[in-house]
């Protein structure tokens, strides 16, 4: 009696491994390297994303602002615009210079779901991810260096409502905002500069072209 228990119980066990073992087969098979698993996660998570806003369809975008002096940057500047020296974002501070602008308002370029709340540290310090949907589009805004964040992952924002504080990153920078526009979600954090540019806009350029 003993042994046939102990014989059911491997049994059991193989075709638990087995079952395991198919599922792991089947994920890896439908993406050849890590590129195409990255690729096929990210449709995943768009896919996925896109019913955030399902029921809650007030959360809808109808156009960007800027993130500072709303809702035109009025008294702010951009340091260092999109690929300059292959910079993926722009870097907004205030026309004052220094550190003038540490603890200015930022807010929501536009209604969206905030996705992430994060201290990154490093060379990024607090970041806040907001998710948009824009004509029927899924984009990302990422702020950089927050000195405090007054939001919470996993909630909703609207249009120009306040996400936090220009920081500077915990003393290693003069405070501004890095703010970046990505039309892939979820992308590793990465490094801020690059000249790939897949997955990335040019911010001013996009809210521009999107103001309501
Ligand atoms: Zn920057």
């Amino acid at each position: 009696m003993k042994r046939f228990g102990v014989v059911v119980a491997l049994i059991f066990l193989t075709c638990l491994s087995c079952k395991k073992n198919q599922k792991t087969h089947v994920t890896e098979s439908t993406s050849k390297n890590g590129i195409e698993k990255n690729h096929s996660a990210n449709l995943a998570s768009q896919k996925s994303a896109k019913t955030l806003f399902t029921n809650h369809t007030e959360f809808i975008s109808n156009g960007f602002d800027f993130p500072v002096g709303k809702p035109d940057g009025h008294q702010y500047y951009n340091a260092q615009k999109f690929q300059e020296n292959d910079h993926l974002g722009d870097d907004w501070n205030g026309i004052h210079g220094g550190n003038s602008d540490l603890g200015d308002p930022i807010y929501a370029i536009a209604n969206g779901y905030i996705s992430e709340v994060k201290d990154y540290g490093g060379g990024w310090g607090n970041v806040i991810r907001v998710v948009h949907q824009h004509k029927d589009q899924l984009y990302e805004s990422l702020y950089a260096h927050c000195d405090s964040v007054v939001v919470l992952e996993d909630t909703y924002i609207k249009k120009g409502e306040q996400l936090g504080t220009i920081g500077n990153c915990n003393g290693r920078y003069l405070a501004h905002l890095h703010l970046e526009i990505r039309d892939i979600l979820n992308l590793d954090i990465g490094s801020g500069y690059g000249s790939d540019i897949t997955g990335y806009l040019d911010p001013t350029l996009f809210i521009t072209k999107n103001r309501k």
